[in-house]
């Protein structure tokens, strides 16, 4: 049997911190360096306070028009062949990324069926041998091997074997 691989969204297949910085300079007309966020708490380091970043969110087409991170697309269609693969997402905080973060799925990620796609709240509930996310919080609760992709907001955390892009993740699992 395969073994089985989670992969989260956004920072991790999409480009989401450059998403905000994109939205925030069409806002307010700055942009903002994305290594001046490193090592700060995601929503942190901006001009603005993290309410004005987190409203970003809740505006139609933020996680539609996200870009796919670099190497992304062709790690995943072959760990797709190796792994039993689900990407899992907390989606349920942002009701309107439900469909878009299908939709940018299909669009992108076409060779994934939508049995492998996991919408959840809380991602204490999965269970797995390998989890690859941004963010500490949701490693914290996994069962399996925790692998910290790198993002500005991560980078002062030690406690999880780090992944810095989707070169490394195919060196260490293909
Ligand atoms: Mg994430």
């Amino acid at each position: 049997m395969k073994q089985r691989l989670i992969i989260d969204m956004d920072d991790v297949m999409a480009d989401a911190t450059g998403q905000f910085i994109d939205t925030y300079e069409k806002e307010f007309g700055v942009r903002v360096a994305r290594e001046s966020l490193n090592g700060k708490t995601e929503g942190a380091g901006w001009p603005h306070p993290q309410e004005v970043l987190y409203q970003f969110t809740f505006r139609p087409q933020f996680f539609r028009t996200m870009r796919v991170n670099e190497g992304a697309q062709e790690v995943v269609r072959q760990l797709n062949e190796k792994y039993s693969v689900f990407i899992v997402s907390s989606a349920m905080e942002f009701p309107n990324s439900l469909r878009e973060k299908l939709d940018w799925l299909k669009e992108h990620f076409p060779f994934l069926h939508w049995k492998q796609f996991v919408f959840c709240g809380s991602k204490s509930i999965v269970h797995g041998d390998y989890m690859i996310d941004d963010l500490p919080h949701n490693l914290d609760t996994f069962g399996g091997r925790r692998l910290l992709f790198t993002a500005p907001h991560n980078m002062q955390f030690t406690q999880y074997e780090r992944l810095n892009n989707w070169r490394e993740v195919g060196a260490l699992l293909l």
